[in-house]
């Protein structure tokens, strides 16, 4: 059969670049084939080198909110260029966004921009040990927070993926200060806490977990984890990453009315160019340097283009208010594979919060990584492929969440959910 011309970019790509790809889970390995390659994306399409055409719902794996090349952003990032791309000094435009982020989250005082989501909860660990003078965290299983050495503990996303339980290259040393539990789980915590509370720095969560498939805190786990750590001087990380002016335009903490002491960004307030950030309470923040002693730097942080991209795309969520219609509709698609899955009978669970969708095949409630990983991973592979062949672009993995945009209409709904009776029916 005549390759397409995804399979030879592929087949050149991997002589260059590790596994052909620059993020692992690209390269589609656990649901058995090869990467496409993107041509060109507009609006909820996304389309490859060999000119077919995909409802998105990958959203470059969550910052494309307002769909792919929303004009005010386009817009944007052209008048920028005129003025350069780089400077390495101060500019109007990180005040504006820092402005824009600290109005919508109501924890965050001050904040620091970064490059990545990676940077951004690396950067808040640091802070958070020294700010307690304290060594050792607590993550949960399945979350995944970036690929800095400190969080990369029976992680979510590509680790959960290629199911390997942690890296190679990370030393001992360093991992020993990190301690893992089942999310959801007050009990776990609670008997840690008991323990070790007066030596843990701070409890890092992903406050709507979206690494580990679509798995949703139940209502008392965050809250009783901000009283846990305020009554043992633990700093509450919540790594927003994926949920910030995702699930809500103040993120995951203003849908659940939680305050923690130190909030990462990333994704969505960069538009689509790489940009993190990490922020919260004033006395917190002023310990960053060069206010204070904890370093942290970038060439490129609050990079011109990178801003502009960051403003637009807030800027227009802030004016739209899109979030009510955005629940609506992704609302909308989980029913219709709800009702499908019990018309044809197959053994599947689909969820939601605001714009983010997750499907696991079990019938079983998903409240942890454990259960997550019940899912019945060959029939996520057909299905995966399937719904691929037939005009929908899924994140290829099973432990991944899908993002619905303000770009994606009734009409593409419709559609997706035609495909996905079609697509269940045979599986
Ligand atoms: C994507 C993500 C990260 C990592 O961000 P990068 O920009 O890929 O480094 C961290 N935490 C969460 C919750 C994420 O979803």
């Amino acid at each position: 059969m005549k390759k397409t011309n995804s399979e030879m970019l592929y087949e050149r790509a991997c002589k260059l670049i590790p596994g052909g790809v620059n993020s692992p889970v690209r390269a589609c390995r656990s649901v058995g084939t090869y990467p496409l390659f993107i041509e060109r994306a507009e609006g909820s399409r996304i389309y490859d080198v060999d000119g077919h055409a995909y409802i998105d719902y990958v959203g470059s794996w969550g910052p494309m909110i307002l769909g792919h090349r929303h004009p005010q952003v386009i817009d944007a990032v052209e008048n920028v260029l005129s003025r350069g791309l780089s400077f390495g000094a101060p500019i109007d435009l990180e005040i504006e966004l820092a402005q824009l982020i600290i109005d919508a989250v109501p924890s965050i005082d001050m904040v620091r921009m970064v490059n990545s989501g990676t940077e951004a909860t690396m950067s808040a660990i640091r802070l958070a040990r020294a700010f307690t003078n304290r060594d050792t965290i607590i993550k949960f299983d399945g979350c995944y927070h970036g690929h800095a050495d400190t969080l990369l503990v029976d992680a979510g996303s590509g680790v959960a993926t290629l199911a390997i339980p942690g890296s190679p290259g990370i030393p001992e040393s360093i991992v020993a200060h990190t301690i893992s539990l089942p999310y959801n789980d007050i009990q776990a915590v609670e008997t840690l806490m008991s323990k070790k509370g007066k030596s843990i720095a701070a409890i890092i969560v992903e406050p709507v977990a979206g690494n580990m498939g679509l798995v949703l805190p139940k209502p008392e786990f965050l809250k009783y984890l901000r009283d846990i750590t305020k009554s043992h001087g633990t700093l509450l990380i919540f790594d927003e990453v994926m949920t910030g002016f995702r699930v809500s335009y103040g993120g995951a903490q203003e849908l659940y009315n939680i305050d923690p002491d130190i909030t990462c960004l990333g994704k969505i307030i960069g538009g689509g160019l790489p940009v993190g950030a990490y922020g919260g309470k004033k006395h917190i923040m002023e310990m960053v340097a060069p206010q204070g002693q904890v370093y942290q730097a970038g060439t490129l942080s609050g990079n011109p283009v990178a801003m502009a991209a960051g403003i637009a795309t807030l800027k227009t969520l802030h004016t739209t208010n899109p979030y009510a219609e955005l629940s609506k509709k992704t609302e909308h698609l989980v029913q219709g594979m709800t009702q499908l899955i019990t018309k044809t009978g197959k053994k599947a669970t689909a969820s939601c919060v605001g714009s983010m969708f997750g499907l696991f095949f079990t019938d079983q409630p998903i409240t942890n990584f454990k259960e997550a990983k019940t899912s019945n991973l060959a029939m996520f592979k057909s299905y995966y492929t399937s719904m691929l062949s037939l005009g929908i672009y899924l994140a290829p993995s099973q432990f991944e969440a899908g993002f619905v945009s303000t770009a994606h209409s009734d009409e593409d709904i419709a559609t997706t959910l035609t495909t996905f009776q079609t697509v269940m029916e045979k599986l």
